[in-house]
């Protein structure tokens, strides 16, 4: 192997990452060859098909995680979303359901969207991880690595306008940053897709079932919420 080759791959390694999703190199410098369909805006069997593709991908990846849950929790809503809300990863109800925010954090979630007259339908719902979490614990830095690729090729396939973070889990996720919520809602960030070849406006905000055990926190929602809805109208 070539020097240079086998000390990326040490260097990788060494920094915590343990395989990969893909068996070529990605080619980091090659723009995205736009097809027709590609541009297309509304769903075609094509924005479909891949993300049943994704869906397969992360039901054949092999983690422990798989083996304590009982359904694999990928998405819901509308894959021609200009919004992505992104949460953390399933809980008991979605678990058993299949589905992401269904149960209390997912009701408030309802509330929120309709406070700023989006439903369901109009949104693509993810988590940052797919599978729940035995006893419920936050997902670990290794777990959230290990499903980011996941993330990012939805975030490619569905192209939305913006993403809304749902908690710590998914700004960690998506900004790659350890700073505190506090510090982060409440402005604008930017995630690059480089698929994509663009920036996707993101805010960051506080997850629902945060707001469940603390309402105090729910006025600074609000107007995250009602920073994301001007822009939408702009
Ligand atoms: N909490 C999350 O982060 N995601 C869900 O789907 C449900 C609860």
């Amino acid at each position: 192997m070539n020097q240079s080759y086998k000390k990326n791959l040490e260097f990788i390694k060494n920094a915590g990452v343990e395989y990969f999703l893909q068996d070529s190199p990605r080619n980091w410098f090659e723009k995205k060859k736009k097809d027709s369909k590609d541009q297309s805006t509304t769903v075609d069997g094509d924005k479909n098909q891949k993300i049943k593709n994704i869906i397969e991908s992360i039901r054949s990846h092999s983690s422990p995680l798989k083996e304590t849950a009982k359904n694999l929790v990928v998405y819901d809503g509308n894959l021609d979303a200009k919004i992505m809300f992104i949460g953390e990863a399933p809980g008991k109800d979605e678990d058993e359901q299949g589905l992401p925010f269904v149960g209390r954090a997912g009701q408030l979630l309802n509330k929120m969207l309709s406070a700023i007259k989006l439903k369901r339908e109009d949104v693509y719902i993810t988590n940052v991880v797919n599978w729940r979490p035995p006893e419920n614990r936050t997902p670990t830095d290794a777990e959230i690595l290990e499903y980011l690729p996941f993330l990012q090729q939805q975030i490619d396939v569905v192209n939305p306008e913006y993403l809304f973070l749902l908690g710590g889990v998914a700004t960690k996720a998506i900004l790659s940053t350890p700073l505190a919520l506090g510090k982060l809602r409440g402005t604008w960030h930017e995630y690059h897709s480089l698929q994509l070849d663009k920036k996707i406006l993101t805010i960051a905000s506080y997850h629902p079932a945060f707001l469940l055990r603390s309402p105090n926190f729910k006025r600074a929602s609000w107007e995250d919420l009602q920073m994301l809805q001007k822009k939408m109208e702009e």
